[in-house]
């Protein structure tokens, strides 16, 4: 979450980025191999992960009465538990990485019901703010940068 477009207390209030359904599953954060110990060893010992090829994700349960999956590492009270030390998908949100055409770009996710109330100067600011951290990560970790999906508003483009 960045904190300049988002207030911890309006994240730990919605939540929306830290539950999914079936169609958006695949926003689930990737776990690389460095952040999955970490999860293990401090956060949840148990903790069972999905293999996904380049990476894997958090194995999350389906709720019973819907179909809806919250991250294991949400407290419904306080908000996410890893604090700083959250995957780079969420420490990132609501911007995502995504690969157009072969170009890595930096979208906006459209479900973010907060940073839509934002005006587009202020989150053009904070991406132009953030946009080469993001690239230098993507380039070290391609696992990151995920297809490119219609209707994710374009907000930055890499140069390279
Ligand atoms: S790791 Fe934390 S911020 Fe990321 S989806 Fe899970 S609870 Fe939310």
């Amino acid at each position: 979450m960045i904190r300049s477009l988002l207030s911890p207390q309006e994240c730990a209030d919605c939540k929306l980025c830290c539950s999914f359904d079936s169609s958006d599953i695949w926003e689930a954060p990737v776990i690389d191999g460095e952040k999955a110990r970490l999860i293990t060893s401090r956060y949840k010992e148990d903790q069972q992960f999905i293999d996904r090829g380049t990476h894997c994700v958090l194995k999350m349960e389906k709720q019973e009465d819907s179909d809806l999956y919250y991250c294991t590492m949400l407290d419904h009270a306080k908000g996410c538990i890893m604090g700083s030390e959250k995957p780079f998908d969420c420490k990132i949100w609501p911007f995502r990485i995504m690969e157009l055409n072969g170009m890595r770009v930096i979208t906006l996710s459209p479900v973010c019901p907060i940073v839509n109330t934002r005006p587009i100067e202020q989150i053009k600011k904070t991406c132009g703010e953030i946009a080469d951290t993001v690239f230098a990560e993507a380039e070290k970790h391609p696992e990151y940068v995920k297809p490119y999906i219609d209707g994710y508003p374009i907000i930055a483009a890499e140069s390279r």
